[in-house]
């Protein structure tokens, strides 16, 4: 019994001493350095002070084809190195509004603790910057002969959305 109590005690004692020694490594390059200041400025805007000092962004070219990027974790807690992996062997944004929305869905999961959503809104775009794989969201035109096709006015509603997912349906999801 008492033995027992004392591994108990050993590994407590560990896993404290493990926690108090993490150190977060904090190492963006440089083309998604705007994306994490733009994701800390929205959440201010919003009313949430977020630091991110742990966070790591790097290529990961054995990242499987299909996937553009991957999270490590899917927690807001600051006990354990994130990672984002970004994947260089296919070309998945075609602007800087969908890079945008590809860092922003990672860093739901591994800065907000975020997971997928599915959900649709009533007119059948997605709920969320956290549905699986949909980067054009709020994408402007891809050839802006008119700007018929620029759905930039959606973006300020998925911002919302992604520190608030109780955030009403926007007008034009009705
Ligand atoms: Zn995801």
């Amino acid at each position: 019994m008492v033995k027992k109590i004392c591994i108990a005690c050993i590994v407590f004692m560990y896993a404290c001493q493990r926690e108090n020694n993490f150190t977060p490594v904090l190492n963006i390059p440089p083309e998604f350095q705007p994306c994490v200041d733009s994701f800390v400025a929205a959440a201010l805007q919003r009313g949430h002070t977020i630091t991110v000092n742990n966070l790591i962004i790097m290529y990961d070219s054995s990242l499987s084809g299909i996937y553009c990027a991957n999270s490590n974790v899917t927690s807001s807690k600051n006990d354990i190195q994130k990672i984002i992996s970004i994947n260089p062997n296919i070309k998945c944004w075609q602007n800087s509004s969908q890079l945008e929305t590809l860092i922003f869905h990672e860093l739901g999961h591994c800065i907000l603790g975020r997971e997928h959503t599915e959900l649709r809104l009533p007119n059948g775009d997605a709920k969320s910057i956290m549905y699986p794989d949909d980067l054009t969201l709020y994408s402007p035109c891809a050839y802006p002969i008119d700007d018929s096709c620029n759905q930039l006015y959606k973006r300020d509603y998925y911002l919302d959305e992604l520190f608030d997912p109780a955030t009403p349906v926007p007008g034009w999801g009705k």
